[in-house]
């Protein structure tokens, strides 16, 4: 794990467990305070010069075509497709660099392209507004619905890490359920594999309106490293319509917990600085208990 520190025999050692004996007390209040340990969290590769022209030589760089070009000849980066192998950082530091902490979730599919594309605000008020009108019923009473449609298998570590002490998901009025029809919000991992095509969609229908679809992780979002294929669909977007794309292979539980809040209009100011619609989890006062 990223956020691991290493002692003087070589071995892991989570901040969460030195937190722990030092303070007594691990439980985050992240979003509604500031966490250290939040903020260290990276996100997906970013570029460092919005302006700068592309070329093959940086396309090559990336095994899942993030990295490409607009039409206009410059670069930019699709961090839905951004699996964080770290290739493009690693030989290019001039033109890559990591972006900070884990508020990368976005309202739109193309909130997710960097350099940002500049019609995408146009329709992000809306776009916010309709999710939060749907959302207003819900309060501190959200469940949850989780759906493996091809996984790997790490987000659902870090979906599960949601529910231990440090994160603590209840404290935010939000539950899992196992019955879609008792069910809020859906969470879906995985590249979009064919056979969970019809079980994934029959879960979407048996859930009441009004109901949330977040994407959570590269996979979901682009279907990663291994889509599209005669096996995966690309993604779940062609299945359910999706309201939050969190990308991250695997997203931090830091990244879900603000995706969650994003999708139920509890971070204030619903974007943060520079316009990215993904709620700038660091500075905002996300609800707590
Ligand atoms: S970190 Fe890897 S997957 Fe992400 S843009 Fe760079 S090369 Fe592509």
């Amino acid at each position: 794990m990223r956020g691991d520190r290493r002692g003087d025999k070589g071995e892991a050692v989570s901040p969460w467990v030195l937190r722990g004996l030092r303070n007594g007390v691990v439980t985050t209040r992240w979003p509604a305070r500031p966490d250290q340990y939040a903020s260290e969290w990276r996100g997906p590769a970013s570029i460092r010069d919005p302006g700068r022209r592309a070329g093959d030589d940086l396309a090559l760089l990336c095994p899942t075509q993030a990295i490409g070009s607009r039409p206009d000849g410059t670069l930019q980066l699709d961090q839905g497709r951004c699996i964080l192998c770290g290739q493009c950082v690693a030989r290019r530091p001039d033109v890559f660099e990591w972006s900070a902490g884990p508020a990368v979730a976005a309202l739109t599919r193309a909130g997710l392209v960097v350099p940002e594309i500049p019609d995408t605000d146009a329709n992000l008020a809306a776009i916010r507004d309709g999710l939060r009108a749907r959302t207003a019923a819900l309060r501190r009473s959200v469940h949850l619905r989780h759906v493996d449609a091809g996984s790997d298998g790490a987000e659902e570590q870090e979906i599960q890490a949601l529910l231990n002490p440090v994160y603590d998901v209840h404290r935010l009025g939000i539950f899992f359920t196992a019955s879609p029809r008792h069910a809020d919000v859906l969470l879906v991992t995985g590249a979009g594999a064919r056979g969970m095509t019809a079980p994934l969609r029959r879960t979407y229908d048996g859930m009441p309106d009004p109901k949330i679809v977040v994407a959570v992780g590269t996979d979901a979002v682009s279907g990663g490293l291994v889509s599209p294929s005669y096996a995966t669909t690309g993604g779940v977007g062609g299945t359910v319509p999706v309201d939050v794309w969190l990308p991250g292979s695997p997203p931090s539980p830091f990244s879900i917990l603000h995706a969650l809040l994003l999708a139920l209009g509890r971070l204030p100011g619903g974007g943060q600085p520079g316009g990215r619609e993904s709620g700038g989890g660091r500075r905002d006062r996300g609800e707590d208990r």
